[in-house]
């Protein structure tokens, strides 16, 4: 075994990592995913460790040679970077300035991820609302939605994260106009005050906030909104926490990824005087989580009587073993548990990656049930394309690597053997 450490921390500690953990074996940055086979063979080979750290990016980490967690459903991203000075963030001090991909590339990537069975995608930046920025085009986010959602076979397209600075009515648009782009909406609110929204360095205010949910809504009426959430950032009074619950109160969202802050060294918020008490913070975290937890309830409680579209996933239901569900992603993405009907036969159980329709039967604050098929109610499975890529590989054939840019495949049996990938979280990559 080998073990190989990369990332914003790695960028940032670099050789201390091997002096702390002498048995690690490979420490790579943010920017040089690509050569980690490379890295993984020197430090194999010369019985000492690497430590390799690019300081701009060298290949786009989508683009490489891969075998997808999933064969049914694929990420790829669109820019790597941001412009964007948060002060709790070390994205930019690790990640630099925004890079783009061609929308060129980024559609063939897509399109070489449908051919191998995939019906949803998720575009993936640190702000992609932001993305053109680079080549000169500030419409290109909404055209890209646009281009992809019309790839024959994708089903599914969905994005994050999006900034709510950079938030324009043509993305609005395009997700409303384009079938294939699925209403649901991850839109990071980070905190309800406006002071401290300028000492986080962000640039749109309470009401510019609420003001793009209500176009939302009103151009997608089902979308589900989530949200990432602060609490405790320096100098917060409890007048700036009570914005925060006023617009969550106000948002709606159906969940929310809420954290208590913590300073990460080397961003200027970490150097801020009036870092709040441990107490505070968690006092009003967990006034936080009790409203969103009753607002994620409320919000899911009307879903209960819906007809929903649910992608099997691998993985989602940790109890389906116990409750004899199966469980997957509703068009807003919600989390949904549902029941088969009694009797059904082995060969027509629906497989991670099919679409099964139902009726939505109970409501929970993070998740729906919808066991309309105990009572003999709605329950229909419509077999995928995504669904045999998943039997496929199942059957251990059909281990399709991810090809380059361009959109060829043509390295799958190279780079990318069928057996036993090395797992680097998203993508994967195959063991030479
Ligand atoms: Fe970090 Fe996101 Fe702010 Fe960019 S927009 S600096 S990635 S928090």
């Amino acid at each position: 075994m080998q073990i190989a450490v990369g990332g914003c921390l790695a960028q940032k500690d670099r050789t201390g990592i091997v002096e702390r953990a002498p048995w690690v074996d490979v420490v790579f940055g943010t920017h040089n995913l690509d050569v980690l086979p490379v890295l993984l063979e020197r430090a194999r080979h010369n019985e000492a460790a690497q430590v390799e750290i690019e300081e701009s990016l060298q290949v786009f980490p989508s683009t490489l040679p891969t075998r997808r967690e999933f064969a049914y459903a694929g990420w790829v991203s669109i820019s790597v970077g941001c412009n964007n000075t948060c002060t709790f963030c070390i994205v930019p001090h690790l990640r630099g300035k925004e890079r783009d991909r061609r929308p060129g590339d980024v559609l063939a990537e897509v399109g070489a991820l449908v051919d191998q069975g995939a019906i949803e995608v998720t575009l993936l930046g640190q702000n992609v609302n932001s993305y053109g920025v680079e080549f000169g085009d500030r419409g290109a986010f909404a055209k890209l939605l646009r281009a992809a959602g019309s790839i024959d076979g994708l089903e599914r397209l969905r994005f994050t994260s999006p900034h709510p600075a950079a938030f324009t009515d043509d993305v609005i648009a395009a997700m409303a106009e384009t079938p294939a782009v699925m209403p649901s909406l991850h839109m990071p609110l980070q905190s309800g005050s406006d002071r401290v929204l300028r000492a986080m360095r962000r640039s749109y205010r309470s009401e510019k906030f609420l003001g793009i949910l209500d176009r939302v809504r009103a151009q997608l009426p089902d979308a589900a909104i989530t949200t990432d959430i602060i609490v405790g950032f320096p100098g917060e009074t409890e007048e700036d926490f009570a914005e925060t619950l006023r617009v969550v109160e106000a948002s709606r969202f159906s969940s929310a990824f809420t954290f208590q802050y913590s300073p990460r060294p080397g961003t200027p918020a970490a150097d801020l005087p009036d870092q709040l008490p441990k107490a505070v913070v968690q006092e009003r975290y967990e006034r936080l989580i009790a409203l969103q937890d009753r607002i994620g309830l409320e919000e899911a409680q009307r879903q209960v009587g819906r007809t929903v579209e649910v992608l099997l996933a691998e993985g989602e239901g940790r109890k389906d073993g116990e409750t004899r569900r199966l469980s997957g992603r509703a068009a807003d993405n919600r989390l949904v548990h549902l029941a088969l009907p009694a009797g059904l036969a082995a060969a027509d159980a629906p497989r991670p990656g099919d679409l099964v329709t139902v009726d939505v039967t109970h409501a929970a604050p993070h998740h729906l049930v919808a066991d309309s098929a105990v009572g003999g109610g709605t329950f229909a499975v419509r077999r995928t394309r995504a669904g045999d890529a998943w039997e496929r590989r199942q059957a251990g054939g059909d281990d399709h690597a991810h090809g380059d840019a361009g959109g060829a495949c043509g390295t799958g049996g190279g780079a990318a053997g069928p057996a036993a990938p090395v797992l680097l979280g998203l993508p994967t990559l195959g063991r030479r």
